[in-house]
């Protein structure tokens, strides 16, 4: 039996909240989001367009949120560990780094051009005290690991190209061997060559190196590359999760549909379907269904919050025409106004 079964499973995320204060209100950026990893090896995409909380819920999952944002509810817990009321210091030492390492948005682009990369890679190391000589042998194995040459922590981030510069950003995460890798769009700033190969790269230290991950991207066709299972989020709160097979081949929910519909294809006639409108504001999130505005299965139920209901084993969905256990698709769901009352998730349940 792996650790993360014997210990429940590896990242456990319960009814998240994250706030921002602002001059205009609270943004609630992330809103009573609720999902698992389950174990060593897993990866779970979150997918969701700019603006969804995809950022919001990763930094803080890891702590590093603003200082006008705040957790104002839900629990993280890692391998069993209730991480969410652990002093800053605790967290620091034990968690953050050594549990859970992060690649932050547009980190490779906050590389100090004036410290050689190898430098700025060890960094962490030798804060923890580890001896030059050793934070060297080490930067020398990672290196290896993301796939660039020895003497690339000898150069400057100017003489790297982006693929270069985004492996360094993943060797650092890997500094303390962290069960879990958090990747916020790691190759959104990438051409398609380079972008396939760091997305090698992250399916080789999944498979061979057992590190879970939690993906974050808008691009539905890498997180179905990398995934084992797919949270679509729309407006601070998930909107369907599942294995990425049943999301991609049974999506239950009009957003994932859309979503699915905007991916350009080589062959074929059909145009993609662009998702028109824009997602509501978050200080002032719409009562019902958060999507109904851009739906085009819209219907009078829709003005009540629908609520995260199983559609089939392992695979949630939020959407009035998602009655439970139904394997009716959002749109030939039964006529508006009759659908089946969805069975209820327990509101503590994580996906
Ligand atoms: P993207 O795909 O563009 O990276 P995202 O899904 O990561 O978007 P977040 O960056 O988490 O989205 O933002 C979620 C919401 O929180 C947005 O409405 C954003 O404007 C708001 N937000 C983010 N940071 C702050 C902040 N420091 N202060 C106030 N509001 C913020
Ligand atoms: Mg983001």
């Amino acid at each position: 039996m792996s650790a993360g079964a014997a210990a429940g499973p590896l990242l456990r995320v319960e009814d998240l909240v994250v706030e921002y204060a602002t001059s205009k209100g609270a943004v609630r950026a992330v809103d009573g989001v609720s999902f698992t990893i389950d174990a060593p090896g897993e990866a779970l995409g979150v997918i969701g367009e700019s603006g969804s909380g995809k950022s919001s819920l990763a930094n803080a999952i890891i702590r590093v949120l603003p200082r006008n944002a705040r957790i104002a509810g839900g629990r993280v817990s890692l391998a069993g560990r209730d991480i969410t009321a652990l002093p800053d210091d605790v967290f620091r030492r034990e968690v953050r780094w050594k549990g859970i390492a992060m690649v932050f948005q547009g980190a490779m682009h906050a590389l100090n051009p004036v410290i050689r990369v190898g430098d700025q890679a060890t960094e962490r190391l030798r804060q923890d005290g580890v001896s030059r000589r050793d934070a060297d042998a080490r930067l020398t194995g990672l290196l290896e690991r993301v796939g660039l040459p020895r003497g690339t922590g000898e150069r400057y981030p100017h003489e790297l190209s982006g693929g270069m510069k985004q492996r360094v950003m993943i060797a650092m995460a890997l500094t303390h061997d962290p069960p879990l890798l958090i990747l916020d769009e790691p190759t959104s700033a990438l051409d398609v060559s380079i972008q396939a190969q760091i997305m090698n790269l992250l399916k080789e230290l999944k498979r061979e190196r057992g590190i879970a991950m939690l993906f974050i991207t808008h691009d539905l066709a890498l997180a179905s590359d990398l995934c084992d299972r797919i949270a679509v989020v729309y407006a601070g709160q998930v909107r369907e999760l599942g294995a990425a097979e049943a999301v991609l081949a049974d999506a239950r929910d009009p957003y994932t549909e859309r979503l699915m519909a905007s991916i350009p294809r080589l062959r074929g006639d059909a145009p993609p379907g662009f998702l028109a409108g824009a997602p509501p504001d978050l200080r002032t999130p719409p009562t019902g269904c958060r999507f109904a505005a851009r739906c085009p299965v819209v219907f009078e139920r829709c003005v009540e919050p629908p609520p995260l209901v199983e559609v089939s084993p392992g695979h949630v969905a939020r959407c009035w025409r998602s009655p439970a256990g139904s394997a009716a698709a959002p749109g030939s769901a039964a006529a508006p106004g009759s659908a089946a009352a969805p069975r209820r998730t327990r509101a503590d349940r994580a996906w």
